[in-house]
C-alpha cells in the first residue's frame, strides 16, 4: 500500500495542480527521506526548478523538472503528496513541504517514514529493473510466462518482485491471483501459458477496476489509510473479494476465505476456487 492503481490516482490528480509551477522553497523536515542526498543539496537542485511533467512507472511517482532533472518520490508503506494552502497549519506527519509559486504547498504526509526521494538525471537508469507496466502494450501473457517460467519461487511472491510486473503489491496481487483461480502459493514454474494468460487478464482487469474506482482506502489502523492528493477517499476497497476477508464467505463458492505467509505476507484466498495440489497449506 500504496500500489500502481493509488499512485496511478495521486499523479492524475496531482499533475493540473503541479506542471508549470516552480519550487521556491523546500523545507526538509526528515532528511533521510532524501536516499542519502543531503537537505542542502537537494534544496539547492530545487530551488527556482519548474515542473514540466508528472508521469508514474510501477509506484513510483516522477516529476520532470525544466533542467532535466526527474524528482522521484517512491510513497513505500504510508506516504501521501497533497496540495494545500499554507495557511493550513502541517500536521506533525508533513515531512517535505515544498513552497509553488502559485502560493501553494506540496505537503508530503508519511507517518512511518519509509518513503523515498531521489532527484536524478537518468530515471531509466532508475528504473532498469522494473518490469513491465501490466497496463501497457510491452505485457502480454507470453512476456508473463517467460517471466515465471523456471521459477520456484510462489506465484503470488513472484507478482510482488516488481521485476516481473511493475506496480503490484499485497491487495491487487492477491485479487488478480482470486480472479484468476489461481492458488497462491502455485510455483511459478508450474504455471501453463493457458494459466499465465487468465492471470494476465486478472491483473489488468483488477488494476483498471481500481484505478476507476479511485483505488483503496483501508480504515483499519488510521495511518495506512490512503487518501487521494484532495482527501477524497478511494472505494476498491468495497470490491476487495478476498484481501483483508479472512475466514469471511467467498463471494463465488461460499467457502471460508484463508490467510497464509506467502513470501512473507499475509496472503488471501479461497481453497475452493483456487485449487493446487503441489501447493503446501499452512494455515
Ligand atoms: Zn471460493
Amino acid at each position: 500500500m500504496p500500489e500502481l492503481p493509488e499512485v496511478e490516482n495521486s499523479i492524475r490528480d496531482l499533475k493540473p495542480l503541479l506542471v508549470g509551477r516552480r519550487f521556491e522553497g523546500v523545507d526538509v523536515r526528515w532528511p533521510r527521506l532524501l536516499s542519502g542526498m543531503r537537505a542542502e543539496d537537494f534544496t539547492a537542485r530545487l530551488l527556482g526548478r519548474q515542473i514540466i511533467n508528472a508521469d508514474r512507472r510501477g509506484k513510483h511517482l516522477l516529476f520532470a523538472l525544466d533542467d532535466g532533472q526527474t524528482l522521484m518520490v517512491h510513497l513505500r508503506m504510508t506516504g501521501q503528496l497533497r496540495v494545500a494552502p499554507p495557511d493550513e497549519p502541517p500536521t506533525v506527519y508533513d515531512h517535505l513541504i515544498f513552497a509553488l509559486s502559485d502560493g501553494m504547498e506540496l505537503r508530503y504526509q508519511d507517518p512511518r517514514k519509509f518513503g523515498r526521494f531521489l532527484l536524478t538525471t537518468d530515471p531509466q537508469q532508475a528504473l532498469a529493473k522494473l518490469g513491465p507496466e501490466p497496463l501497457s502494450e510491452s505485457f502480454t501473457p507470453v512476456v508473463l510466462f517467460e517471466k515465471i517460467q523456471g521459477r520456484r519461487a510462489a506465484i503470488k511472491g513472484l507478482l510482488l518482485n516488481q521485476s516481473v510486473v511493475a506496480g503490484l503489491g499485497n491487495i491487487y496481487a492477491d485479487e488478480a491471483l482470486f480472479q484468476a483461480g489461481i492458488h497462491p502459493q502455485t510455483p511459478g514454474e508450474a504455471l501453463t501459458l493457458a494459466d499465465s494468460s487468465r492471470l494476465h487478464s486478472a491483473i489488468r482487469q483488477t488494476l483498471a477496476t481500481a484505478i476507476r474506482e479511485g483505488g483503496s482506502t483501508l480504515g483499519r489502523s488510521g495511518i495506512a489509510n490512503y487518501r487521494r492528493p484532495n482527501g477524497v477517499a478511494g472505494h476498491y476497497q468495497e470490491r476487495h473479494r478476498v484481501y483483508g476477508r479472512a475466514g469471511k464467505p467467498c463471494l463465488v463458492c461460499g467457502g471460508p476465505i484463508h490467510r497464509v505467509q506467502v513470501a512473507q505476507r499475509s496472503t488471501h484466498f479461497c481453497p475452493h476456487c483456487q485449487p493446487d495440489g503441489r501447493a503446501i497449506q499452512s494455515d
